[in-house]
């Protein structure tokens, strides 16, 4: 375990995109390419320790470990699911806490992400939001949690077997809030590089920050998913209070918007079923006609509530006759299962403050 440091004052190269590093290194009179060796080392094959990065000078190497040093958030926790979802607490320097969920399934292995600690956008049935707000997650932060969770998941904890074969920003926070880091983040992992995941495989998920739906086609490739949760604006106002800056109607649109130019992709429309809210057959029909003629996929998700939440999730028999109303409108919609709810690792259940005060 590599001990957290706070006082040092050691540049922590986990803080770089691969082109900053490049520059890095040419700004130490070095070739620029040293940049991406190094970036290597430390992304694909998950290494900490400068002696072992033997395609750089002794010089090099010495420098590297008296200025530089590759510093990952510390393990506070880990929960293991009777499931097999894993759920991690990490310790950030300045003694905030974040989680990080791993969702093992036969064919792939999601690691769902958080971007913030805590979240500013407080919508109803989210326990993050529920915390507040603290602050953006740095890039090494946010990277960070892929690399731990990596090295946890390899044998002997050294070599890497890349078990992680999908990343959502699905845990605290909300991404398009912290655009720039979360933008280079998930740049590291789609670098081919480093952790080489298909662009089909990284998502991000938002609440709905229209403007930065817009600016993040314009730099990344990634995924998109949309916390709609609501068919109509009134309803939504009340579930999520951000609709009331940007409404239903610019958000469908700026979702549309961002796959116009590659038609096989499709934004996901994440909707969780809220039992007497948001789940009859009227309010699915009135999603049906708002997806109508556009490339979206539908994910229905049972709610996961902490105790004392006023929501409740919708019965399975109301969750399939939503569904039955979307496919039969040609939408292409799945049930998403709950997975990790005994750990309170479940989307919505991710409140790190209350684990970090038990351990
Ligand atoms: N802030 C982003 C990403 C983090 S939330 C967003 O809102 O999209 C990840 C997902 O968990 C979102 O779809 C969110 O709406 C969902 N979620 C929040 N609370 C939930 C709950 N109680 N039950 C089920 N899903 C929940
Ligand atoms: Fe924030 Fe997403 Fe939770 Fe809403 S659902 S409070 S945006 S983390």
């Amino acid at each position: 375990m590599q001990p957290t440091n706070i006082n040092t004052t050691k540049i922590n190269l986990l803080e770089f995109s691969r082109s900053e590093l490049e520059k890095f290194f040419a700004d130490l009179g070095e070739k620029s390419f040293r940049g991406t060796q190094v970036f290597k080392w430390v992304h694909q094959l998950g290494q900490t320790d400068f002696a072992t990065m033997t395609n750089l000078s002794l010089a090099l190497r010495q420098h590297l470990l008296d200025n530089t040093e590759v510093r990952l958030p510390e393990i506070a926790a880990t929960l293991v699911s009777k499931d097999g979802t894993r759920k991690w607490l990490l310790k950030l320097a300045d003694n905030n806490y974040i989680e990080t969920v791993l969702i093992p399934e036969a064919d792939r292995g999601t690691l769902c992400v958080s971007s913030q600690v805590g979240c500013q956008v407080n919508c109803d049935f989210c326990a993050t939001g529920k915390l507040g707000y603290k602050r953006n997650l740095t890039l090494s932060e946010i990277i960070g949690q892929l690399w731990v969770a990596n090295r946890e998941l390899s044998p002997d904890k050294t070599s890497r077997h890349h078990v992680i074969t999908n990343v959502v920003f699905m845990g605290m926070g909300e991404p398009l809030l912290n655009f720039a880091n979360v933008v280079k983040a998930a740049e590291i992992m789609l670098d081919n590089n480093a952790y080489g995941l298909s662009k089909f495989r990284v998502t991000v998920s938002t609440c709905g920050i229209t403007p930065e739906i817009l600016r993040l086609k314009e730099v990344s490739k990634v995924s998109l998913a949309i916390s709609l949760h609501a068919s109509n604006d009134k309803l939504r106002n009340k579930l999520m209070p951000i609709n009331k800056k940007y409404p239903i109607a610019e958000l469908i649109s700026a979702a549309k918007i961002y796959f116009k130019d590659e038609p096989k992709r499709a934004a996901t429309i994440e909707y969780i079923m809220l039992d007497g809210i948001n789940d009859s057959v009227s309010h699915a029909h009135e999603l049906a006609k708002l997806l109508r003629g556009a490339y979206f996929k539908v994910n229905l998700i049972p709610g996961n509530f902490i105790s004392g939440s006023s929501y409740k999730s919708s019965t399975q028999s109301t969750i399939d006759a939503f569904r039955d109303v979307l496919l039969a409108s040609g939408i292409n919609t799945i049930t998403r299962k709950s997975r990790g709810s005994d750990i309170a690792a479940a989307c919505g259940q991710l409140v790190a403050e209350k684990l970090a005060s038990s351990v």
